[in-house]
């Protein structure tokens, strides 16, 4: 375990700047506990607390707990003090242990200096001591000495000793699971809107990944896990946008025709003109090569006369023309992309015409799959008509496929308890989300939403949205299980509503909201108000959103006769054709 202490004078700033750094270096990724050295007078309860009065009457340790922490207090009654090193063998595994106070012990420390505390600096001859954090400016000091409010470069130089870099970082989010209540609609919400519903799930899902390193070529689809700051410039030289002739704009007379002697030689990309080109003269130059010392301007070839040795061209050039600057797309040290974003194609080229071959990005979520009911048999395995083909897993596998995560095939299990209670343990072990679908009503047969109910932790989402029953969302084991209903159709459009923006979170992505467009309608529809609806649509040739004939919830076809789904707001509407709608194209969620 690594650890590092802060020190100081009383009100020199150590639990300030203990709090500042613990924060910071938290946020960064890695697990910190801290041990704080109190004086003797300090107490960890007060007289009169029923803990105190346990160990008043005697008990030689006191457990205490409560919902939201745990104290174990063990009674010294007269012996020495621990020694810094039992007390740390007492703490859970963390990357970084940050120590306030203990001045004794030979750890590197920081120590906090306030002019106006009146202290000397440094106490002792203490090489321990390996920085200082001062608000005012330290004339002469052989350690390094930072700005006490520097938290930034605190932390970065407490970082860089005790050797924890950024990619070792550990994600935030699963340090700190999920809560039990995480899905807790507030009470006495009857139909949850939507928006109500995707607000609750960004403010309460986090990270659950880790960081890995890869190269760029292997990043497609990955989550940046840092702002990939330009390593060099694009361009990293100013350089030509054509294949042309190259000159000094000054060296032009007026507006009429220019005749410029040629030097010998070219310039092309990947080999430069070495030479100066006097003014007056004009170079070869082909697109990409570097401007040649003396070359400012080019002029296209199409538009110039080569005879002998010599350009001729009209003289209406601009200072300037068909260069490019070195930088002007992006410069060196800039955050050319930010981290929370998925990388695609075009990411890539950027990425390595900066210079960047690696990239730090979060580890691919793994994502469950569940299929209940007793009806549900293998697609094609028997011609029972009492028995229905398994769609859902199929769909909602490739659906996390496309998203970009590792689907994870959990199978089917009928409508028994106990064996979906296996199945899910099992499952809790393998992936970082569950999708299952069926049974997340409350009949009779709807396990997964009794099972969730037992492990504490279920929420029956009323969502005022159709098509959509309830959906039953809870943690096993501390793995988020998104209970979907069993119907097709309103599995389909609620995994794209729910589960893929918050699939997204924890993956490490920001939130996702579709981006849809506003077109006219074809069709005509009344809708009440008080809940959204979506139907399945598509753009017909006319550029007009057309709806599936059928709203029916069973109606698994009209999946794949749309592109995409019309959204209708929560409020009473009634579409005329013609008016506008929002059309959201299934490329908008991802397939
Ligand atoms: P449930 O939510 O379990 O009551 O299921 C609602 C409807 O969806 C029932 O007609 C089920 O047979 C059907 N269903 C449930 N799961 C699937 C599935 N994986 N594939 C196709 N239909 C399903
Ligand atoms: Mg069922």
């Amino acid at each position: 375990m690594k650890i590092f202490g802060v020190t100081g004078w009383k009100n020199a700033g150590k639990t300030g700047l203990m709090e500042r750094l613990v924060r910071e270096i938290t946020t960064r990724g890695f697990s910190v506990s801290t041990v704080k050295h109190a004086h003797h007078s300090f107490d960890v309860d007060h007289p009169g607390k029923d803990s105190a009065r346990h160990r008043d009457a005697g008990a030689r340790e006191v457990l205490l707990s409560s919902r939201n922490r745990w104290a174990l207090m063990s009674e010294l009654r007269g012996e020495d003090e621990e020694v810094l090193s039992d007390l740390l063998a007492r703490l859970s595994p963390v990357d970084l242990v940050l120590i306030e106070g203990y001045k004794r012990d030979r750890h590197p420390k920081i120590e906090a200096h306030r002019a106006i505390t009146k202290h000397p600096l440094i106490s002792v001859e203490d090489d321990s001591i390996v920085a200082l954090a001062s608000d005012v400016a330290l004339a002469e000091s052989v350690i390094p000495v930072f700005d006490l409010d520097d938290t930034v470069g605190i932390a970065d130089f407490v970082l860089q000793q005790v050797g924890l870099s950024v990619s070792q970082a550990k994600p935030t989010k699963a340090e700190m699971p999920l809560k039990n209540d995480c899905f807790a609609l507030p009470p006495g919400v009857d139909w949850t809107p939507v928006d109500k519903a995707l607000a609750h799930l960004r403010e309460n899902l986090g990270r659950c990944v880790g960081i890995e390193t890869r190269p760029v070529s292997e990043s497609l689809g990955k989550v940046l896990a840092e702002d990939q700051i330009a390593r060099r410039s694009n361009p990293p030289a100013p350089n030509s946008a054509v294949d042309g002739y190259g000159f000094a704009y000054t060296a032009l007379l007026g507006k009429q025709s220019q005749k410029l002697p040629l030097v010998d030689g070219r310039a092309a990309a990947g080999s430069p003109y070495s030479a100066e080109v006097p003014l007056g003269q004009a170079v070869r130059i082909l697109t990409g090569a570097i401007l040649p010392k003396g070359v400012d301007t080019v002029v296209l070839q199409e538009d110039v006369t080569v005879t002998g040795l010599n350009v001729t061209f009209e003289g209406s050039v601009k200072a300037g023309a068909n260069t490019r600057k070195a930088g002007e797309d992006v410069k060196q040290g800039d955050a050319a992309i930010g981290a929370g974003h998925v990388l695609r194609p075009p990411d890539l080229a950027l990425l390595s015409a900066l210079g960047i071959d690696s990239v730090s990005v979060f580890g691919v979520l793994r994502v469950g799959v569940i299929s209940t009911g007793d009806e549900l048999v293998p697609p094609g395995s028997t011609a029972d008509v009492a028995s229905t083909y398994d769609a859902n897993r199929p769909m909602l596998l490739s659906l996390a496929e496309r998203w970009g995560y590792q689907p994870v095939d959990l199978g089917h299990v009928g409508d028994n308890r106990a064996l979906l209670r296996d199945a899910l343990d099992a499952s809790a072990q393998k992936c970082d989300v569950i999708l299952t679908s069926g049974g997340a009503s409350a009949g009779d047969e709807d396990h997964m939403s009794a099972l969730l109910k037992e492990a504490g932790g279920l929420q029956m989402w009323r969502i005022a949205m159709k098509p959509g029953r309830p959906l039953a969302l809870g943690l096993w084991r501390g793995v988020p299980v998104f209970g979907l209903p069993g119907n097709p159709v309103a599995a389909f459009v609620c995994a794209l509503i729910f589960a893929r923006p918050a699939c997204g979170v924890l993956s490490g992505t920001a939130w996702q909201n579709p981006v849809g467009f506003e077109v006219s309608a074809s069709f005509e529809k009344r809708k009440k108000a008080g809940r959204r609806e979506y139907l399945r649509a598509r753009i017909n040739d006319h550029g007009k959103a057309e709806v599936f004939a059928s709203e029916g919830s069973g109606r698994i076809s009209g999946l794949t006769w749309a592109d995409g789904l019309v959204e209708l707001e929560d409020g009473a509407r009634h579409v005329k054709p013609g008016d506008l709608v929002r059309f959201i194209p299934y490329g908008a969620f991802g397939l």
